[in-house]
Formats: structure tokens, C-alpha cells, sequence
């Protein structure tokens, strides 16, 4: 029987990139970097509230660090390394594994090792906490308080596909497979949109990604900038895995639909050939939907240009400050 220590050397210790300090000592170490800032920030995943309890644990380690990042992609960090958290509730060496791979082939895509962490038994459920290290200038980290009105409003990657391959999974949906294989890998595989946070460094005035969906999301940016949005519904870039599905589905999805590790930020309008170069440096397609206002509250327009009043429930008053 693997003792614990088996397992963080079998699963979690591998060789810390020359200068770090990685798994085996009381702490990781990494350098201070010079003239900036260190981003740090936590998610937590519990089974049956953030993944299915038989989801592929391949994937499950890739979403666990990929959620992280996207927060470190959204202020325009770099990653440096993180720290992983598992409480397991069974010693299960095949699906640790899995975790493992899933987890550690993403670090490498991004240059952000795991350099530390605590593997626990746990007593009920599987629970797994990712923390992230990154560094950015502070005065050029994105943060949310930035967007001023007539800034445009910019979201990158396709909108709508997660919402929906969690509803056909968790059986809100009748099974449809060939629209769950269309729409899973964005639930399971998302892609943190970290080069497009770094190229919109100095480009864009706040950004955030949509782990809870775009108009949440976007109001929290619209709270903290002290500003409102207008989009256009028409705007929006809609994965095409969603075509033919019924109107209240699709909206529910765009608009509402979270787990979509894209970023939606703003920038003002004569930057928007320097948002396009980012972009195009990035390898990632970002699209403008719409522009900040200096009147509070969220509209969404239809393709008339009036406002939509059947938006999603639960995001259809936003906080004016
Ligand atoms: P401590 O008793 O100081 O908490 P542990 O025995 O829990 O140390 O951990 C030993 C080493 O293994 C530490 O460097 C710790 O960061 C690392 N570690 C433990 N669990 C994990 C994990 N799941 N992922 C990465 N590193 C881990
Ligand atoms: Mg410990």
C-alpha cells in the first residue's frame, strides 16, 4: 500500500524549473521578480458542485490548474507556479495517475510547475484546491476597476458551448450526443486564455474571465469601473455547436452560461488595431460586443437595437454604483 509520501513522490514531485525550490521542503521557494507583482489566486473544486464524480480525471487536473490560470490570464500575470491541495477519499493510484498527467502537461504548456501542496484523506468527497503564483507589473495589471465609459467591450473564444454540455451531462437536456461531443471539450478541456492576458497588458483597461458567465461577470466589472455596458446580442460570438437549438437555450447559454475560461475586457476605441495585434499574437480570435456607458445598469440590444428584457435569470439587475 502507497503511503502518502509514495504518492506525492510518485504523482507530484517532478524536477523544479533552476532557481525554484519545488516539492519536499516545509515551503517552495521562487524568486521575488524584480519590479513586479505577485498575482496569486485560489479555486476550489469539489465533487458533484464543480465536476461529475466519474468526469475523466485526465481532464479534471488539466480544469483544475486551467481554472486558475484563467484568473491569473484575466490580470495580465505570467505564471510562475502552484500549489495543489487534495483531499482524496480513496486511494485509487490509476485515476491519481490520470489527475496527474492532466495537471502536470498543462504546467508545462504554461511554465507554471507544481511546487508544493498537502494530500489528505478525506472522509467524504474528493476535493481538490489549486493556488497559482504569477508576476506583473502593477501598473499594468488588468484589474477590474479600470473600464471607462465608451470603452469597447471585448470577449475572446466562443460563448455558450459549457453551459450546455453540463446541462446534456447532468440530464437537464434529453441526451443528444452528437451535440455533447460538439460542446464537452469546452467543459472539460478549457483553455486559459494566458498569452492574450499578457499581450493586453498596457492595451486593455480591465478584463476578467467568465467563470460565472458573461453578464455576471461582465458586471462585476461594470461595478468596480463605475460604469454601464450596452451589447449587441448580435455581436456576440456564439459556438456554432449550439445551432438549432431552441432561443431560450441559446441565450441562457450566452449570456448566463459560466465555465467559459475567456477573457471579456475592455479597451478604449483607438486601440482597437493594437487589441487585434495582441489577438493575432496570441493565436486567439476576440471579438468587440459592445461598449462601456457612463449611464449605470447592463442593456443588452437586440439585432433592432432595442433592449433585450428576457435575459437570463438571476442577471437581469446589475449593481450601479
Ligand atoms: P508538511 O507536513 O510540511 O505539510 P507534507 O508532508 O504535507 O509537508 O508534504 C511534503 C512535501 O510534499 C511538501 O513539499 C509539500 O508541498 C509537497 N506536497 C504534498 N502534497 C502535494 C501535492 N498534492 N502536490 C504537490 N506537492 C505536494
Ligand atoms: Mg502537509
Amino acid at each position: 500500500m502507497a503511503s502518502e509520501f509514495d504518492l506525492i513522490a510518485r504523482y507530484f514531485t517532478r524536477s523544479a524549473p533552476a532557481g525554484l525550490l519545488g516539492v519536499g521542503d516545509d515551503c517552495a521557494l521562487f524568486p521575488a521578480p524584480a519590479g513586479e507583482q505577485i498575482a496569486t489566486s485560489t479555486d476550489l473544486l469539489l465533487e458533484g458542485r464543480h465536476f461529475f464524480p466519474d468526469v475523466d480525471p485526465r481532464s479534471l487536473g488539466h480544469k483544475s490548474l486551467a481554472v486558475n490560470l484563467s484568473d491569473l490570464a484575466a490580470m495580465g500575470a505570467r505564471p510562475i507556479g502552484c500549489v495543489l491541495g487534495l483531499a482524496l477519499p480513496r486511494l485509487d493510484e490509476p485515476w491519481l495517475a490520470a489527475f496527474a498527467d492532466g495537471f502536470h502537461a498543462l504546467a508545462a504548456v504554461h511554465g507554471c510547475p507544481l511546487i508544493g501542496g498537502d494530500t489528505t484523506r478525506s472522509a467524504h468527497d474528493l476535493a481538490i484546491s489549486v493556488t497559482v503564483f504569477g508576476a506583473v507589473p502593477a501598473e499594468l495589471a488588468l484589474r477590474r476597476d479600470g473600464a471607462r465609459a465608451d470603452d469597447d467591450i471585448w470577449v475572446s473564444g466562443e460563448l455558450g458551448a459549457a453551459d450546455v454540455a453540463y446541462r446534456l451531462l447532468d440530464g437537464q437536456y434529453p441526451a443528444d450526443p452528437q451535440r455533447l461531443a460538439a460542446t464537452r471539450r469546452a467543459l472539460e478541456w478549457p483553455e486559459p486564455q494566458v498569452a492574450l492576458g499578457m499581450a493586453l497588458r498596457g492595451v486593455a483597461r480591465s478584463a476578467i474571465d467568465i467563470s460565472d458567465g458573461l453578464l455576471q461577470d461582465l458586471g462585476h466589472i461594470l461595478a468596480a469601473s463605475r460604469v454601464g455596458a450596452a451589447l449587441d446580442y448580435a455581436s456576440l460570438p456564439v459556438a456554432t455547436a449550439l445551432d438549432g437549438m431552441p432561443e431560450d437555450q441559446r441565450l441562457r447559454a450566452i449570456l448566463g452560461g459560466g465555465d467559459v475560461y475567456q477573457l471579456c475586457f475592455t479597451a478604449p476605441a483607438a486601440r482597437r488595431d493594437e487589441v487585434s495585434r495582441a489577438a493575432l499574437a496570441a493565436g486567439a480570435r476576440v471579438t468587440r460586443i459592445g461598449r462601456a456607458t457612463a449611464q449605470p445598469g447592463l442593456t443588452v440590444l437586440d439585432a433592432r437595437g432595442r433592449p433585450m428584457d428576457a435575459l437570463p435569470r438571476g442577471y437581469d439587475h446589475f449593481p450601479a454604483a
